[in-house]
């Protein structure tokens, strides 16, 4: 059997590891193939290919953007996208430079609560990377206002808590036609957190979303099976990774979550036929 695990992160986004690191992981817990899926970035994606290819591991480029329905937040995330695509770069430009601005207002926010952030190691520990709310709850229990990262987002970063600031905002729908621009396949990630009821999967999938990621770390084992039937009553991929950040926000190790490797082939076979329409449409 041949495995994969479709939902990592790196330092360019909030992930610890970088994409060099998280190759040699994958390579270590014996996978196949592995998909880089950073928030709003793909800066990470060259150097997993190229360490990707000295080990012989598969590197699917990806993306996971964040999306609004209805005030609650919803991942899309993105495969095979072809991440060298202008317009694509230029659209994620918009988003990181939106996440440094809330950046600021976050440290602001923070301060009138008298919490004062070393804000040179908050944004060197962001790298050139899309900054976010997981390098503040780092950064909170670094300085000792919090206990942990979990309290870090329960008292100060989720909606409704005194450092909460939105992002910038796209929806769902726009979120599948920005990914499918960029020629990847859009899937919703981990539906438990939103986006998970039937009806709206299926007026997504009437939008272009391809997939479902049933396999998740957040997800129970009835959950995961309630999702991989919705899937194949709608005719919707099925992917599942670990989501992995690692240190202190880890929940899952990288290859954690059982993904066989047909969910890669699926994908692929997904890519191909898109391509042929367009073609078609084209002509
Ligand atoms: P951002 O994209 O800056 O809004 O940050 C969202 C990220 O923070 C998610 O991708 C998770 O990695 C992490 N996160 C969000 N909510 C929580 C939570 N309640 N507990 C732990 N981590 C969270
Ligand atoms: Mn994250
Ligand atoms: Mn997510
Ligand atoms: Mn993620």
């Amino acid at each position: 059997m041949k495995f994969v695990d479709l939902h990592i992160h790196t330092t360019y986004s909030d992930g610890v590891l970088s994409p060099e690191e998280v190759v040699e992981t994958a390579v270590r817990a014996g996978l196949s193939a592995i998909a880089i899926t950073d928030h709003d970035i793909t800066d990470g994606i060259e150097r997993a290919v190229m360490v990707g290819s000295k080990y012989g591991l598969e590197i699917i480029p990806g993306i996971e953007l964040s999306c609004v329905h209805k005030g609650k937040e919803i991942h899309m995330l993105g495969f095979y996208i072809n991440w060298e695509n202008s317009w694509f770069q230029g659209k994620l430009k918009v988003f990181q430079q939106a996440r440094v601005r809330r950046a600021h207002q976050i440290i602001n926010r923070l301060k009138k609560l008298g919490i004062e952030l070393d804000e040179e190691a908050l944004f060197s520990q962001a790298g050139e990377g899309a900054i976010g709310r997981t390098h503040f709850a780092r950064a909170l229990l670094s300085s000792g206002a919090v206990e942990n990262m979990q309290a870090a987002f329960d008292k100060f970063l989720v909606k409704g808590k005194p450092a909460f600031v939105e992002k910038f905002r796209i929806t769902p729908e726009e979120g599948i036609s920005m990914i499918q621009r960029a020629g990847g396949i859009p899937v919703i990630a981990h539906p438990v957190y939103g986006g998970g009821q039937k009806s709206f999967l299926k007026r997504m999938k009437s939008k272009g979303l391809s997939g479902i990621e049933v396999y998740h770390p957040s997800h129970t084992a009835s959950q995961s099976r309630r999702f991989l039937e919705t899937a194949s009553e709608l005719n919707l991929l099925v992917t599942g990774g670990s989501d992995f950040h690692g240190g202190p926000t880890e929940t899952a190790p990288i290859g954690s979550i059982e993904v066989d490797y047909a969910a890669v082939e699926a994908l692929k076979k997904e890519k191909l036929g898109r391509e042929r329409k367009n073609r078609r449409i084209m002509e």
